[in-house]
């Protein structure tokens, strides 16, 4: 039998590599976007995967508790899939309220137009790693005690929360899963490795000269979004419901990430490197490396994709999408 999954946030990152995948698999996909008065804004990334005719796009806005009730009732989806955020951590500063409505109260209403409509569908929450922010432990696991550092991750610490509530007060197959950073060519700009891959891929086409960062002693455990969508799906496929880190088990600076792009194209980085004051943060996430153990152990799942040859793969992307706009 065809399986239906709803995706909330179908237009990010993830939400078209799990579009992706959920197609690859045979389900019919249903995505929820927000209306646009620019209409290829919105299929841009499914457009990239060559997937944007095989996903049936629903407007709504998970704010709206009545219009995701409605999107129940129709899509009935046998998977939930909530990945629709504000997303950007240093936007939440300047966004405080946007982030918690969105970000967080959003998926108590997701929640809720399921277990009103369709409560044997199966839920996963897209939860963050920055929830561990000022870490309490080395290595993140399951049961380290979380201490969120901006809006964004006291609005996902939310989040998290109320889907483990649900879960324990409406037996909800609704599991979490603590994702932390993953990348790709589909990855927003205005993230890390992003911004260095196409300002890496600007300079080496002679477009422009300098990157500008802030904190590059930063250090982050990068994975891809190909396999971490992966893990997502494999949550819903269990028996239970659950939380899970999904990580690589690997830190690395911003500096060192960097580097890897720059030597990629034969440049130096201290060539083009500048650091901007502006671009620090009131209060930052100074270290996150994830033990993905119960992933591997309950799940089967591993990172496949290193660090490298994700970052080689988004700059030749970037050198890609620069060179067509030239031609
Ligand atoms: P993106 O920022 O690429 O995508 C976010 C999606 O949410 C977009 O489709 C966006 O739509 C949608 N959205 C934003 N606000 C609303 C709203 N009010 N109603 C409906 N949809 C909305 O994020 P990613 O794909 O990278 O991440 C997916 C999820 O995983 C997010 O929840 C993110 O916070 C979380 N996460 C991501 C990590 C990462 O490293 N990528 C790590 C851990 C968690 P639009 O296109 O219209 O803006
Ligand atoms: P985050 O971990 O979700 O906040 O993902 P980002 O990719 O936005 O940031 C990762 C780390 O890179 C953070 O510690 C940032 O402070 C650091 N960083 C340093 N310079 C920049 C920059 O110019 N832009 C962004 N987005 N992050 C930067």
């Amino acid at each position: 039998m065809t399986k239906t999954a709803l995706i909330t946030g179908i237009t990010g990152q993830d939400g078209a590599y799990l579009a992706q995948l959920l197609l690859s698999k045979g389900y019919e996909v249903h995505g929820l976007a927000r209306r646009s008065s620019t209409a290829d804004v919105n299929t841009m990334r499914l457009k990239w995967l060559g997937i944007e005719d095989d996903v049936r796009i629903v407007d709504g806005d998970i704010t709206d508790l009545s219009g995701l009730t409605r999107t129940m009732r129709d899509v009935r989806p046998d998977e939930v899939y909530n990945l629709a955020a504000q997303s950007f951590v240093k936007s939440s500063w300047q966004q405080p309220i946007l982030t918690s409505n969105v970000t967080g109260i959003g998926v108590t209403n997701v929640l809720e137009a399921l277990r009103l409509e369709v409560p044997g569908a199966r839920f996963y929450q897209a939860s963050s790693s920055e929830m561990y922010g000022l870490i309490q432990e080395p290595m993140q696991s399951e049961t380290t005690p979380f201490h969120p550092r901006s809006p964004y991750a006291v609005a996902k610490a939310y989040g998290h929360w109320i889907t483990v509530n649900y879960r324990e007060s409406f037996g909800l197959h609704a599991s979490s899963g603590i994702l932390f950073n993953h990348e790709s060519p589909l990855r927003g700009i205005e993230f890390v490795t992003r911004k260095v891959t196409d300002a890496v891929a600007r300079i080496k086409m002679g477009l422009a000269r300098e990157l500008r960062l802030g904190n590059i002693d930063a250090r982050r455990d990068w994975g891809h979004s190909r396999d971490y969508v992966r893990a997502m799906w494999l949550m819903l496929q269990q028996g239970e419901p659950d939380d899970y880190v999904v990580a690589t088990g690997r830190t690395t600076t911003v500096r060192d990430m960097c580097r890897i792009a720059f030597e990629h194209v034969g440049l130096k980085m201290d060539d083009h490197l500048v650091i901007d004051p502006d671009l620090f943060r009131p209060a930052e996430v100074e270290i996150l490396l994830g033990n993905p153990a119960k992933a591997k152990a309950k799940l089967g799942w591993e990172a496949t994709i290193s660090l490298e040859e994700m970052i080689r793969e988004m700059v030749d992307a970037d050198l890609a999408r620069h060179a067509a706009v030239g031609r």
